[in-house]
């Protein structure tokens, strides 16, 4: 493969992302707009069942998105108010926010020093008689430190919720992630590595759990709309606890279906795409790979940057209008939660409370990642990530390099 120069710009414009929809998922679709039943219903129970299959969970409830998946998993541990969840401040809006819509505090711990994932000797130092619950969130698909994770919510008696939001496909130490803690919440929101548009998983090994999940699901009905209005079915229902609308509806899941069936497929594209990342930008000084654990099978749902700032004179926001002027796109993942003004506000976080949150969100940028990206489209990025760090290192730091070969 030729490496394209960064100056001359064979492509229109690379997209941040682009959703992976195939005919099967549109003809799967179609099927179900004819077939008279839209909304949770048999494609529904199938894309459960196949997606149990897959992560080897015993339990999947479909819900309407993976915030929907997280609100109801604490409902249904009873986690509510007087509580404390611990989770990291390096997330989406999502986790912070179902933990206050369960009438619990979020509490943060702060993320490694050299990664994204929060840190495990953070979250011990947070724990209090209050905390019930831990919330991981595997960053862009690389899994958190499970086992650790698992034997502290063991020794203070709290609940594992995971942020699986990223993590379709991960495998932590032989164990899909899904089938790790007490229950996991998926994704597939239009922009995650498999989509429905919008929607989402819950997965759980604890039956009870399951059974109370999936009432909680639809208005805390004792039958949900399927079982009523089949022909062995009947109209009666009651309202056993005080549930959500938060079913998926078969149009959805037909598309899930569908996109499960091609996951692992779509999964060796995404590896192949990373590997020339790595292969192209491993001799970057100015550019901090992200970290590829050992034991795992990361999901790469995103491919996160860190620059190394002090080897450029240009900071991240600009770095991020060079690379839009050469055609690409990109984004920033995350901006950490206590930095908004709502967690100012209402409950007194400050800037510096999680300096390692702050300084990577400060360095960060994701790059294209998709199956239909192209090897050629990766080749040109980084090309172009070559040809800026080379225009905007620090003199004085090249000065030193030289000086130290
Ligand atoms: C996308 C995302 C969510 C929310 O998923 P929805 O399906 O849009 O509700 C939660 N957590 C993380 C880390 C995410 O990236």
């Amino acid at each position: 493969m030729t490496m394209p120069s960064a100056l001359e710009t064979p492509f229109d414009y690379i997209p941040f992302h682009r959703p992976d929809i195939g005919e099967a998922e549109v003809r799967e679709v179609i099927e179900v707009l004819r077939s008279g039943w839209l909304t949770t219903g048999p494609k529904t129970a199938l894309f459960e069942k196949n997606f149990a299959n897959y992560t080897h969970a015993q339990h999947a409830i479909a819900v309407n998105s993976c915030t929907a998946g997280l609100h109801l998993v604490m409902v249904a541990f009873d986690i509510g108010v007087g509580d404390e969840v611990i989770t990291s401040p390096y997330t989406f809006a999502a986790t912070g926010e179902t933990i206050i819509h369960a009438g619990a505090r979020p509490v943060f711990a702060d993320i490694e020093q050299d990664g994204f994932n929060v840190s495990v000797e953070r979250i011990a130092a947070a724990i209090t008689p209050r905390t019930r619950a831990i919330i991981p969130v595997h960053f862009a698909g690389e899994p958190c430190r499970m086992d650790e994770i698992r034997f502290l919510a063991q020794k203070h008696h709290l609940v594992v919720i995971e942020d699986a939001a990223h993590a379709c496909g991960t495998i932590y130490k032989n164990t899909y992630v899904g089938n790790i803690g007490d229950a996991t919440c998926f994704s597939f929101y239009a922009t995650k590595n498999l989509t429905t548009g919008e929607g989402g998983m819950i997965t759980t090994n604890n039956e009870k759990m399951a059974q109370r999940i999936r009432r909680l699901s639809l208005h805390g009905l004792s039958k949900d709309a399927w079982n009523r209005y089949t022909a062995h079915g009947n109209w009666y229902y009651e309202i056993c606890e005080c549930g959500f609308k938060y079913n998926l509806s078969d149009i959805q899941s037909a598309i899930g279906l569908r996109q499960l069936e091609r996951y692992e497929e779509m999964q060796q594209q995404r590896f192949r795409l990373v590997k020339v990342y790595q292969e192209q930008l491993a001799d970057v000084d100015e550019i901090i790979l992200p970290p590829t654990p050992s034991f795992c099978r990361h999901a790469w749902h995103l491919f996160a940057i860190r620059l190394n700032l002090k080897l450029l004179s240009i900071d991240r926001d600009e770095f991020i209008r060079c690379l839009l002027r050469a055609g690409i796109g990109s984004s920033v993942h995350f901006i950490p939660l206590h930095l908004h003004p709502f967690y100012h506000d209402h409950f007194d976080y400050q800037v510096g409370d999680f300096p390692n949150a702050e300084k990577t969100y400060r360095s960060v940028i994701s790059l294209p990642l998709y199956p239909l990206l192209s090897l050629n489209s990766v080749s040109y990025i980084c090309a172009t990530i070559r040809s800026l760090v080379q225009r905007y290192f620090k003199k004085q730091h090249h000065y030193l390099r030289e000086v130290a070969f």
